[in-house]
């Protein structure tokens, strides 16, 4: 995560995050899924600024007029679990340049809790350990300690216990999002109805990481089991996937639950007409060039 002081204020950038690889591998007793995944940086960042404030409290606005800028907000959340575990008796200004879009499966309200926490821990040099930080973040939510690592990682479990693994090849991403979101539970739901058809994708790149490898090959071993459940609830979706692969990419896939998917393409400038070409088609609708990023 990039950042920087001015006296009691901080400025910090944190990347979005993409599913390589989503394997999800059962369900539990308490209705949670086991999964396993390949998590990666990837260079679409929200900038959030952190200023302490005398009287206790915290605040916050964004770039987004929609979303809530109460507890119901992550980055409040987060504040708030923070400074009550520290003890800290100080307030906190938060303000959120929102550019990781919403709802997309890309961990933007997680990304922007893990942005507070880290923060708030160095303008107050609490200097929690990195353990003591992963454990408040996973209070926050499953995702929220893969964006205090940052990098490539494998995760499992619900998604909190992480593995750094080496970083993925350099390659042109275009990542792209339909107009409408696509509800976790539900997807879950649909999954569950049509029962888990995949063998897991994850071990396979895990393995292939360890050792040099190519943007082709990283394609190759892309995948995401809800995707076709996905699909299914919303068609956008499986329209997206199939613009990016006759744009060029090597491979489309979605992320997370979705609704956002990425292509990878092993030419830049493939990417940048496959990016001008879906802009032209869906107006309004996010579409982006990003890279592989180690934050
Ligand atoms: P994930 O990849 O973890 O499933 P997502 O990318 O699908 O997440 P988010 O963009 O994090 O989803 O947002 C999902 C919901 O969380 C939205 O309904 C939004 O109102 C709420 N939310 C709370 N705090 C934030 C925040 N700081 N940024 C974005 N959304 C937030």
């Amino acid at each position: 995560m990039k950042y920087s002081f001015t006296g009691d204020t901080m400025q910090l950038r944190v990347p979005a995050k993409l599913n390589l690889t989503l394997d999800v591998l059962s369900r539990r007793e308490d209705g949670y899924h086991e999964i396993a995944s390949v998590m990666q940086s990837v260079s679409i960042f929200d900038q959030l600024t952190l200023r302490l404030r005398p009287e206790p409290g915290v605040t916050l606005s964004s770039s987004l007029p929609f979303l809530p800028i109460d507890q119901r907000n992550l980055a409040s959340r987060a504040a708030l679990v923070f400074l009550q575990h520290t003890g800290q008796k100080v307030g906190v200004e938060i303000s959120i340049k929102k550019r990781i879009p919403v709802g997309a499966g890309m961990g933007g309200g997680s990304a922007d809790a893990a942005a507070v926490l880290f923060g708030l821990d160095r303008l107050l040099h609490t200097r929690l350990s990195e353990k003591e930080l992963a454990t408040l973040a996973l209070t926050l939510g499953a995702d929220v300690p893969f964006f205090l690592l940052g990098g490539t990682a494998l995760a499992e479990g619900v998604g909190e216990r992480l593995t750094p693994l080496p970083l993925a090849p350099r390659c042109t991403l275009v990542v792209a999002k339909p107009r409408y979101g696509i509800s976790t539970p539900v997807l879950y739901q649909r999954f569950d109805q049509r029962g888990i058809h995949y063998p897991p994708a994850t071990p396979a790149l895990v393995q292939a990481l360890r050792r040099p490898m190519t943007a082709a090959q990283l394609a190759g071993l892309c995948s995401n089991a809800m995707q076709e459940a996905a699909v299914e609830e919303l068609p956008a979706i499986g329209q997206m996937l199939q613009e990016l692969t006759e744009a060029g990419a090597l491979s489309a896939t979605m992320t997370g639950s979705g609704s956002a998917v990425f292509g990878i393409f092993a030419r830049s400038s493939t990417a940048r007409d496959a990016v001008t070409a879906m802009r032209k088609a869906h107006p309004g609708c996010f579409v982006s060039l990003a890279g592989i990023i180690r934050e």
